[in-house]
């Protein structure tokens, strides 16, 4: 982890905050990299409708919780202590290192928190960011059974009532399903299909008429809950409309444009455990009298894994420097779509020097190699990152 932090901090150049750092750097050196198998190993239960944690998670929790870490995400007059995008980035690809479910649970946490920065004041700033600041969790619900990469068919349907609104649907691959206290929701508002039809809502837990469901056991990202939310005949207040009726896609795009980024940092902090791993294993593995690492094949496959990697943090920082302008979303789906395929082909790489031994369940490069290929998913896969780009270029050109 060392070689990492040097990387990115040789990158940031002062951007990043060190007192603050330094204490998630520890936190994560003495809690999480050490438990990280015994983590993926027990995965998550749900009983009695309860999200049941390994037993280093609680104590990751509370570590996170008092160096202040949830309160990085928002703004210093909700009770926050927000950081730049450049140490999120920072943080999320020493994450992706040491543990990526845990990131990937921070991403959609942040998203939550983006979507309700778009909210009004009372009822919904200054009501739930404090509690997300504190060590709430949020997360954020788009994804249903008919309406994966083409958002537009949500059918969830929310009816306006009295100065309510009732809902009925289910979403579905909710990261931090059952986890997070405060959820922000897509959701139809007018009962016909469209994007102008969906509108964002900012809901808690403990309404009547919801639950969750978690879903089968997934692939990889072992300690990341995944689930379904199910609303039936729910009465949310008016109040937790944000930012209007028929505004929702718009918000919603704005706050995952940032999670790309950050998806991707995660994707290159992966690759780069992977390359670590695969360099001490391939220096002391003798094969033919010789260290695996003394064959120019062996050697070629881990210059390209760096070069890869390097190439894949450089989109990362380029997208990061286009916040605020037009070209941040085609920037940072570039980062993503480019990452995601990275870590891929990193893990195949990584596990082929492996060998046999990088093939076996609970070998590291086995479970990174489950995580890497998760990552492809997360906020739009990469046929829907190459659709953004060409849409955004066109654009350019016109
Ligand atoms: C681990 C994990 C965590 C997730 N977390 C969340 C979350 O927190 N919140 C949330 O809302 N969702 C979440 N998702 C859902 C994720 O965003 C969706 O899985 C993703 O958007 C793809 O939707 P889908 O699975 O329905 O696939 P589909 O939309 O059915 O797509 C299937 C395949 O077809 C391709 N495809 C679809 N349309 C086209 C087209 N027009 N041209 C070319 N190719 C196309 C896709 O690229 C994909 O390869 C998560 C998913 C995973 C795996």
């Amino acid at each position: 982890m060392d070689n990492l932090i040097k990387i990115l901090r040789s990158f940031l150049e002062g951007g990043e905050d060190k007192a603050l750092t330094e204490n998630f750097i520890d936190l994560l050196r003495e809690r999480v990299m050490p438990n990280l198998e015994t983590m993926y190993e027990g995965g998550i239960k749900f009983e009695n409708k309860r999200l049941i944690f390994p037993s280093p998670w609680e104590s990751i929790y509370e570590g996170l919780r008092q160096i202040g870490f949830f309160s990085l995400f928002v703004p210093v007059e909700y009770g926050g202590s927000l950081t730049s995008e450049e140490n999120i980035y920072f943080i999320m690809e020493l994450l992706g290192y040491t543990c990526p479910s845990l990131g990937i649970i921070f991403v959609a946490h942040g998203r939550a928190v983006d979507l309700i920065l778009a909210g009004n004041d009372e009822a919904q700033k200054a009501k739930f960011l404090p509690r997300l600041g504190e060590g709430d969790f949020g997360a954020i619900a788009i994804t249903e059974e008919g309406a994966g990469s083409d958002v537009s068919a949500i059918e969830f349907s929310a009816r306006p009532q009295g100065d309510n609104y009732i809902f009925n649907g289910q979403k579905i691959f909710v990261s931090n399903a059952g986890l997070a206290g405060i959820y922000t929701i897509l959701v139809n508002t007018k009962g016909k299909r469209g994007a102008r039809s969906l509108s964002a809502f900012v809901v808690e837990d403990e309404l009547e008429g919801f639950r969750v469901e978690i879903f089968p056991e997934k692939d990889g990202l072992k300690i990341l809950p995944t689930g379904k939310l199910i609303y039936e005949n729910c009465v949310v207040p008016r109040e937790n409309l944000i930012g209007g009726e028929g505004r929702g896609l718009l918000l919603a795009l704005d706050a995952i444009d940032k999670g790309r980024i950050l998806l991707a940092g995660i994707g290159c902090g992966i690759a780069c455990r992977i390359l670590d791993e695969v360099f001490n294993y391939s220096r002391k593995r003798i094969q033919f009298d010789h260290p695996l690492t003394s064959s120019q094949d062996i050697s070629f496959k881990i210059s390209d894994m760096y070069t890869q990697i390097n190439a894949a943090r450089g989109l990362c920082f380029h997208a990061l420097k286009q916040v605020n302008t037009p070209y941040y979303r085609s920037a940072s789906s570039q980062a993503k779509l480019f990452a995601t395929q990275m870590v891929m082909n990193v893990a195949q790489m990584g596990q082929m020097i492996m060998g046999g031994r990088g093939y076996l369940k609970g070998n590291i490069i086995s479970m990174l190699s489950g995580d890497a290929r998760g990552m492809e998913y997360l906020e739009g896969t990469s046929s829907i990152q190459k659709m953004i780009i060409s849409s955004e270029l066109f654009k350019s050109y016109t």
